[in-house]
This record gives structure tokens, C-alpha cells and sequence, in this order.
């Protein structure tokens, strides 16, 4: 649910009042809705001179998704010269701005390009997006090229601060070879472009090649991406885990939901919701891996996903932190994922789980620290240390494993931080506001899916760019 202050500045006379005070105003981000279009307008598509081929190549790829791609420079209001695809009405607020940088080499060689953008930005749709592509400089590089390709980092953080109106920016940073149309540059572009990325903002994704070409795909693929995939969900009664379970099905998976009996009431309404199955289980049983494949393989024949959701806080200074805060939320948060992923990793290395999927959540609290969480904290960058070292025990059973470090989203969780504390967190990001649950469970999804097989041992926010952490 959106906070009742986003309501408020966005809706009559609190809307005005708003204005004519100079009170920040959060805008109502736009979501994903089925059959709602890619983006809100026609797309500019962006390249320094180097980076022309790389261009043409996502070019054709947004093309191919029937969206009106106009090339260089929008400095004029008229639609410039060299429109593909579908023709657009004469002065357009572009849905996006898409800036290819991948092969310059040097930092003097953007200048032209990026100032077009900044030029373009000007016309760009309410929850527009700008994105980035840009290729990671390989050991062994010139330190002229590492320059210009690590300043892609710098420079999308800092234009996703500057966009207003629910626009975001992130970057597509393309690594090992990776090209414009590759499959998993195709997920990440999709991703970061629609709807799906509402409350991910200032983010760099890198994304390499994938073992399989285009024709494992069609355009039916983007409406249900998990079609006939089983995923586990832990911590699925509430909160997060059950948007996660909510989106995973609505992508086409079967969704196994997994909670404490506890929360049996709970896990049973998430269950019935997506037409799944629940398993009652604490993820800290020392046989919960073995518990989650056999349910899984048992009832849905396969298990194609597992999403570690569940976690909890136990917030103290560490000065009085007691044996039973730190371990509980060590065991819960970090060491049953471990146990549960080498289990996994077991049944990966007998053949039983090719091209397995696993996501973690994480928190920017990992990253940035916070006051009173260092328990919390310490597993939740755990999480992004285990995460990717399993990657690299998972890529040779085509599988991946990522994360994804949410901010403040609205939930149980964030309900019982005392009042001012919440305002503030809200608006800290460059979104002026905290997330939903479907945020997070879109990105989750996204990593999942069979196309972001390029994608792997990355930990991807969904924080709106909170100003906390790098
Ligand atoms: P929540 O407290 O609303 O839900 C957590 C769920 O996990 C509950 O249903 C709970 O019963 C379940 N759970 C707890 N311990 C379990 C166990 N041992 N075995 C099985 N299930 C267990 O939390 P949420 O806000 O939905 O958070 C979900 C995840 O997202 C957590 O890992 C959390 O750390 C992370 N996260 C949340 C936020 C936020 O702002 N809400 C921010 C960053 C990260």
C-alpha cells in the first residue's frame, strides 16, 4: 500500500497545498499491470560513436517488442530522423531514453552522447526510464578504457538522483563477451524498462552471455517466463515472501509455500491464492534441503526455483546484544540458506537440478549498515557473500544464484519502526518513498526466469536509491 503521505500530495487539495509549500512530493509510481504496454512513450536510443553496432543490435531487439525506437539526439521537440518500428505522434514524452556506451575508449569519447541524454531527459514520461548499456573493462584493459567503463557507474547513480516523477535509471553493464541482443541483456532490458522495476533505481546489473540463442523464446514467453517451472518460496505467510509466491504464479510456476507451522493460517491463504502447495517447516531444521526437494520433486515432479525469503530482526546495540538475538537471527537468515544450498548443490551435482534458480534475500542493511542491526546486518551481507560463491558452484549445472537487497518496503516488518524513524526511511531514497512487496517479488522473479541465465552472483536493490550505502 502506498503511504498515506504519497496519497496525499498526489490527490486535491493536499496535492496543491503540497505544491504551493515545496514539500517534497513522491510520485505514484507506475506498476505492472498484464497487457499494459512496455513503456509509457516512444524510445530514444542513444550511442557515443564506438558503441554504434552495439546500438543497432538493441536496436533491432526493441524493435522486435513493437515499440517506436527513434536514434540520436532529441535536442529538437520534433521526432528526429531514423524512426523504427511503429511511427509515434510529432513531439513525444519519451517512455525511455536508452544511452549506449559499451565500446568507447576513453572518457573524452561520450561527452556528445551523454549530453543528449541529458537533453532527452527533459521530455522523458513520468516513471520514465533511462538505461544504460556499458561493457565492464576486462583485466588487462587500458587504463584509459577502465576509466570511461567504471565511469558509467558514476554517472548513472547520479542522473537516476536528478530524474523526478517516478523516472528511474540503472545500467546494463555487459560482461564476458555479452552483446546487445543477447538473451540475458534482453531479460535485464525488459526488466529495467517496464513497469516490473518501479522501485529499483541507481542500479548497475551485470549481465554475460548465455549458453542458448534466441530461438529458445517467443513472444509468449514475457507474459509467463516460469510456465511450467516449481518454485519454492520460504516465509511465504506474509509480507514480501507472499508478493513473491503472488508474482512467481502469476508467471506460471507452481509455487511451493513454506513457512513455520505457526504461521500456518497464513501460508494455507498464500497457498490457496496461487493454487499451490504449503509446507509447514522451520528453514532451520537440519533437514529442511531434504524436506523442500522431496515436497517439491513428490508433489510437482521438478524444482526449478528456490527463493530464500524467510528472516527475521532481533534489533540491539551490539553492547547489549544477548547470545539468543545474535544466534536466532545468524540461524535463521544465513545458516539455513547455507544448509538448505548445499543440499541443493548436492542433488545439482548428481544431475537431479539442472539450470536451478536461487535467490536470496538480502537487505541494503548488509551494505550500508545500520544502527542496532549488527546481527541482522552481519547475515544479510553474509547473504551477498554465500551468494556469490554458490554462482560459481552452480554455473556448471547451467544454474545461478543471486540476491536481491531490498530497502525499506511496507510491511509487518517495517510496521513496528516507531513513526518518525519510518518517515524519515521513506524518504531517503531518490523515490521519496518506500516500496511495495510486489517490488521486490518482480525483481526476484526477473532472476528466476530462464532468460536471466546470463545473469548470476549479483545482488541487485530494490531500495528506490536509498541515499544509505553506496
Ligand atoms: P515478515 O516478518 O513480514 O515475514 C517473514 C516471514 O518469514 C514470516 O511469514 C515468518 O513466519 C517467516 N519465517 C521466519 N522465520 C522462519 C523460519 N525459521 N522458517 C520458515 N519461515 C520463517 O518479513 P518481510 O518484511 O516480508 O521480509 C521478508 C524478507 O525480506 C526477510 O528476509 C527480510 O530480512 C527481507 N527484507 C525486508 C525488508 C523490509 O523493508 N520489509 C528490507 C530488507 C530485507
Amino acid at each position: 500500500m502506498t503511504d498515506a503521505y504519497t496519497r496525499a500530495v498526489n490527490t486535491g487539495l493536499t496535492k496543491t497545498l503540497a505544491r504551493k509549500l515545496g514539500l517534497p512530493r513522491p510520485a505514484l509510481l507506475r506498476r505492472y499491470k498484464p497487457g499494459a504496454p512496455l513503456t509509457t512513450g516512444p524510445v530514444l536510443l542513444i550511442s557515443d560513436p564506438a558503441s554504434a553496432a552495439t546500438a543497432d543490435a538493441v536496436a533491432k531487439v526493441l524493435a522486435g517488442w513493437d515499440l517506436a525506437v527513434h536514434r540520436g539526439s532529441s535536442s529538437s521537440d520534433r521526432a528526429p530522423e531514423g524512426t523504427i518500428g511503429r511511427q509515434t505522434a510529432e513531439e513525444p514524452r519519451w517512455g525511455a531514453v536508452i544511452l549506449v556506451l559499451a565500446d568507447a575508449e576513453g572518457p573524452g569519447e561520450v561527452s556528445a552522447a551523454v549530453l543528449a541524454a541529458g537533453a532527452a531527459v527533459k521530455r522523458l514520461a513520468p516513471s520514465g526510464r533511462v538505461v544504460t548499456v556499458s561493457r565492464a573493462a576486462e583485466p588487462g584493459d587500458p587504463p584509459a578504457v577502465a576509466a570511461v567503463r567504471q565511469g558509467v557507474d558514476g554517472f548513472v547513480r547520479s542522473l537516476a538522483k536528478e530524474l523526478r516523477a517516478g523516472a528511474t535509471g540503472n545500467g546494463i553493464v555487459l560482461t564476458g563477451g555479452a552483446t546487445g541482443d543477447d538473451t540475458s541483456t534482453q531479460a535485464a532490458l525488459r526488466f529495467f524498462l517496464s513497469a516490473k522495476s518501479a522501485y529499483v533505481d541507481g542500479q548497475l546489473l551485470s549481465v554475460g552471455p548465455t549458453p542458448f540463442g534466441l530461438a529458445a523464446w517467443t513472444p509468449a514467453y514475457w507474459d509467463k517466463p516460469l510456465d511450467g517451472k516449481v518454485a519454492v518460496v520460504t516465509g511465504a505467510a506474509r509480507g514480501i515472501g507472499a508478493a513473491i509466491a503472488r508474482t512467481l504464479a502469476r508467471d506460471g510456476a507452481t509455487v511451493v509455500c513454506v513457512d513455520v507451522p505457526a504461521a500456518g493460517e497464513g501460508l494455507a491463504r498464500t497457498a490457496n491464492a496461487v493454487r499451490g502447495t504449503a509446507l509447514q517447516l522451520d528453514v532451520t531444521a537440519p533437514d529442511a534441503g531434504e524436506k523442500i526437494l522431496a515436497h517439491a520433486t513428490a508433489r510437482h515432479g521438478r524444482l526449478d526455483v528456490v527463493v530464500h525469503n524467510a528472516g527475521i530482526t532481533r534489533d540491539k546495540l551490539l553492547a547489549n546484544m544477548d547470545t539468543a538475538r545474535w544466534d536466532s537471527v545468524v540461524a535463521v537468515n544465513v545458516e539455513a540458506q547455507l544448509r538448505i544450498n548445499a543440499h541443493l548443490l548436492e542433488a545439482a551435482g548428481r544431475g537431479e537440478l539442472d539450470g536451478l534458480r536461487i535467490v536470496s534475500l538480502a537487505s541494503t542493511s548488509g551494505i550500508a549498515g545500520n544502527r542496532g542491526q549488527t546481527n541482522y546486518a552481519f547475515t544479510k551481507a553474509g547473504v551477498i557473500g554465500h551468494t556469490a560463491a554458490t554462482a560459481a558452484l552452480l554455473a556448471e549445472h547451467g544454474g545461478t544464484a543471486n540476491a536481491v537487497a531490498p530497502g525499506f518496503i511496507e510491511t509487518d516488518m517495517t510496521r513496528h519502526i516507531p513513526f518518525a524513524t519510518r518517515q524519515v526511511a521513506r524518504r531517503l531514497s531518490s523515490l521519496l518513498q518506500g516500496g511495495e512487496p510486489v517490488d521486490v517479488a518482480e525483481a526476484i522473479a526477473f532472476l528466476a526466469s530462464p532468460l536471466a541465465a546470463g545473469v548470476t552472483g549479483q545482488t541487485l536493490r530494490v531500495c528506490g536509491q536509498n541515499m544509505v550505502g553506496r
